[in-house]
């Protein structure tokens, strides 16, 4: 029976970077294993008439980090696509995030101006505005749009995706789409944002292809881990799972992805329509416009959000707020005791809400900062300064 250097549970962005980075830089064997049929994650997409169909939800690639553009760029090319989201408001399609082309879209002229207007003195042209913070400031105006924004966006959106009011979560969560005081209309502004031009299942196809990586599908942590050989563990499932609930569980957040082929209708018009208001669900994409190919048939993939039940549908999002920080920090304080032979990471090993790119830099750090310097001898340590010069850009 082989004996592996490393098993590494979770062939997602974490998972597929570590045994990336830990085959080519050290020279060790890696066995992938992931309980899904298939690599990639969430991330994971397959073609269907011409599509590439993104099961678990839209992902678009965003980044301001060089480091990470240059590291994925190696594994796939990119087409350029900027994501563009509209909102169902007063029975009107708006950009999202609220901008100043939503407030000239829903107020009549001369306010809609003035309420311009105090937003760019207030806080600039160009500035990101959180809703909450907006939500706290004393001028009356813009308690007004404050008020207003807060409760045709973000009130019932938020207890729709997350079953709690915005301000129960930690608030990081809605300030991931901030009032922007701008009239760019695309829902992210970071310096890289593209398509992996394969699609993303090709992109980890590439990452994961050497010969010192070893991927087994259908293959759950509890039941294989006694069975294989192996000297360390990178876990990048649910860090309270692993742990068999011993401080009791976390939260998470499920959704429900419902599929639908619109032969009869022109689709939507951009990649993502958000309904806070009407409605069970929170949002529908229409693969076409991720896919790049807006003239061909739609394909709308709706998102219904539900509680997460083990066992039962998968745990997508882990809920931050200061509710389950205390939780979280116990089952890191054990984690820490595991230190040097089972590494937690990604979205679900830290409880973390990562986005792609995040979770691809949190997996080279981690590479560079322990698991590197953890491969014996001189030659390890060499290699191991090699890679932080040559990542050090
Ligand atoms: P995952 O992709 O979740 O991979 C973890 C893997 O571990 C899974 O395949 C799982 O099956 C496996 N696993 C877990 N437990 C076990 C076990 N016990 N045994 C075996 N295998 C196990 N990010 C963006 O940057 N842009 C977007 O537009 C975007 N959209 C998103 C939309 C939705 C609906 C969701 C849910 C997420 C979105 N994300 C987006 C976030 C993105 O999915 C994550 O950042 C990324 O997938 C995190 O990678 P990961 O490897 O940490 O986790
Ligand atoms: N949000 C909202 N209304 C919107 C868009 C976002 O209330 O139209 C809030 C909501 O709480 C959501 C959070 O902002 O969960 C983050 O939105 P994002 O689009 O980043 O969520 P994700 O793509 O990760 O599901």
């Amino acid at each position: 029976m082989p004996r592996w250097d490393w098993l590494i549970v979770g062939a997602g962005f974490t998972g597929a970077v570590l045994a990336e980075r830990i085959a080519s830089q050290l020279d060790q064997s890696v066995l992938v294993i992931d309980r899904r049929g298939h690599i990639a994650g969430n991330a994971y997409d397959s073609p269907e008439n011409g599509l590439l169909v993104h099961r678990y939800g839209p992902h678009i690639f965003h980044t301001n980090s060089e480091r990470v553009w240059t590291y994925l760029s190696r594994f796939t090319t990119w087409r350029p696509y900027f994501h563009h989201v509209l909102g169902m408001v007063d029975g009107r399609h708006v950009p999202i995030p609220f901008n100043l082309n939503s407030i000239l879209a829903l107020f009549p002229p001369r306010m809609a101006d003035r309420l311009c207007e105090t937003l760019v003195d207030r806080f600039g042209f160009g500035q990101k505005v959180p809703i909450l913070k907006l939500r706290a400031e004393a001028d009356s105006e813009l308690r007004f749009l404050a008020d207003y924004v807060y409760a045709n966006v973000f009130e019932g959106y938020t207890l729709k995706q997350w079953g709690m009011r915005p301000e129960d979560l930690a608030p990081s969560v809605t300030a991931r789409v901030p009032v922007f005081v701008s009239r760019d209309d695309r829902y992210f502004q970071d310096r890289y944002q593209a398509m992996p031009r394969d699609g993303y299942t090709a992109l980890f196809k590439r990452l994961l292809d050497h010969p010192r990586i070893t991927v087994e599908l259908n293959t759950e942590y509890k039941d294989a881990a006694p069975a294989v050989r192996h000297d360390r563990t990178v876990f990048t499932g649910p860090i309270d799972e692993f742990f068999d609930f011993a401080e009791g569980p976390l939260p998470y957040r499920s959704i429900r992805f419902e599929r639908r082929r619109e032969a009869r209708t022109d689709g939507l018009p951009v990649g993502t329509v958000n309904y806070p208001n009407e409605f069970d669900f929170t949002r529908i994409s229409d693969q076409r416009h991720l896919s790049g190919r807006p003239d061909a048939e739609p394909l709308l993939i709706t998102e219904y959000p539900e509680p997460y039940t083990l066992g039962v549908n998968e745990p997508y999002y882990p809920i931050p707020s200061t509710a389950t920080a205390d939780l979280l920090n116990r089952y890191l304080t054990t984690a820490a005791t595991l230190e040097g032979r089972v590494f937690f990471a990604g979205r679900l090993g830290d409880y973390a809400y990562y986005n792609m790119d995040q979770a691809c830099a949190r997996a080279l750090a981690l590479f560079e900062k322990r698991i590197a310097p953890l491969a014996a001898g001189g030659l390890a340590a060499c290699q191991t300064e090699r890679n932080l010069i040559a990542f050090s850009g």
